[in-house]
């Protein structure tokens, strides 16, 4: 299946399939030089041959970083242009990104700095890097702050082999599958109350390529309108602000990115509620995130204040204010400004009612 996007600099598909990791070659349509490939050792022990197989040596350049978030850093950011430059990397090489979205924002970012930018392809192994390798955000880490230091570069090309996601653990099914919902809750016409009623953890092949799917079309309809975050692209922050706080909080890695989106999703349906007075989805979204095991009993370990101090660097904020995306209804996004205190207040009865 293929889905197209459009963006400022060039238009891309995105292709899903199975075994599509085994003929790559196929879809590579310029006449590249040399590749470099990155991936991490997870992935490379499981993936990479299948890949590499279809090159020969003298082409193509492997660089395996340390599998987890601390390797968005400057450092690799810094030897990987060495080694490309070495390896004689040039303006029509080409580099590739093989795995989920640490390997994907690196990589991507990397490609959009050497030499001012050449061509990168994404090929996402995890279910949550379908977010990260379609819409063009590419970035490491500061010291002081995920994502901080980035630029938005699309990719030529995303080839989302789905076979590869079979040898995820658990917890990575459930971190994709919170992002997936989200763009689901954002959606007018969407599959929803679908995905409210499976268990993840044993979901059919073809169902998983649906969802991906139709996940993929709304944030794909979302960044062609708004590629460079001006207005309506903000709403995919929704259960961000509290999700993006609680990573910050508990030091990253204690709990996946996906995972403690999926918490911050039902704050931001819990505060739409009372924000509204309506009743919106918490109930159904809080038994679904129970029957898969998403980690809600972390917020007794969660000190309110320390989330709120968080929330309060996050760099989507205008003058100072904590802003969070509502839902005025499913499919209804909308962006809220709130005082310090009202949050506050909000956390702790929301806590209150989850722990
Ligand atoms: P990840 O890349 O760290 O992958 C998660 C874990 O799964 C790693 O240990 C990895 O080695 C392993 N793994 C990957 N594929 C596997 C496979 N097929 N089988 C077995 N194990 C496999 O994390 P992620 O959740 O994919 O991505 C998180 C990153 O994505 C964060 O850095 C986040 O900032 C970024 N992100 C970016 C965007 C964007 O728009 N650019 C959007 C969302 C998230
Ligand atoms: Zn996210």
């Amino acid at each position: 299946r293929t889905i197209d996007v459009q963006a400022s600099s060039h238009d891309y598909s995105i292709h899903i399939g199975s075994g599509l990791r085994l003929a790559l070659k196929s879809y590579i349509s310029m006449d590249y030089s040399k590749i470099l490939i990155m991936t991490d050792e997870n992935v490379a022990n499981i993936y990479l041959d299948d890949v590499l197989g279809q090159f020969s040596e003298k082409e193509i350049l492997k660089v395996i970083i340390p599998a987890g978030e601390s390797s968005k850093s400057i450092e690799i950011f810094y030897s990987t242009h060495t080694k490309a430059i070495e390896f004689g990397l040039d303006r029509s090489s080409l580099i590739i990104a093989l795995g989920g979205g640490v390997v994907g924002d690196l990589a991507g970012f990397i490609a959009s700095t050497y030499m001012r930018g050449i061509d990168y392809i994404q090929m996402p192994t995890t279910i949550l890097a379908h977010d990260s390798s379609v819409g063009g955000k590419v970035a490491i880490n500061h010291e002081l702050g995920k994502n901080l230091i980035g630029s938005f570069y699309p990719p030529k090309l995303v080839l989302y082999d789905i076979d590869t996601l079979h040898t995820l653990p658990t917890r990575e099914i459930r971190s994709g599958y919170a992002e997936i919902i989200k763009e689901a809750m954002l959606a007018k016409q969407s599959n929803l109350n679908e995905i409210l009623s499976t268990t993840i953890s044993d979901i059919p092949n073809e169902k998983l390529m649906q969802d991906l799917e139709l996940g993929i079309k709304i944030k794909a309809a979302i960044v062609e309108e708004d590629e460079k975050e001006r207005g309506t692209r903000k709403h995919l922050n929704l259960g961000h602000t509290l999700g993006h706080a609680i990573e910050a909080v508990l030091g990253y890695g204690k709990i996946t990115h996906g995972e403690a989106v999926g918490i911050g999703l039902l704050f931001a349906v819990y505060v739409s509620e009372k924000y509204f007075s309506k009743k919106i989805l918490f109930s159904q979204l809080l038994s679904w995130l129970k029957k898969n095991h998403y980690p809600l009993n972390i917020v007794n370990s969660l000190t309110p204040t320390a989330l709120v101090d968080k929330m309060k660097t996050d760099k989507k904020n205008v003058h100072n204010k904590i802003h969070m995306v509502l839902l005025e209804a499913i499919g209804q996004p909308t962006v809220h400004s709130f005082e310090d205190n009202k949050i506050l207040d909000y956390i702790q009865s929301f806590f209150d009612m989850v722990k």
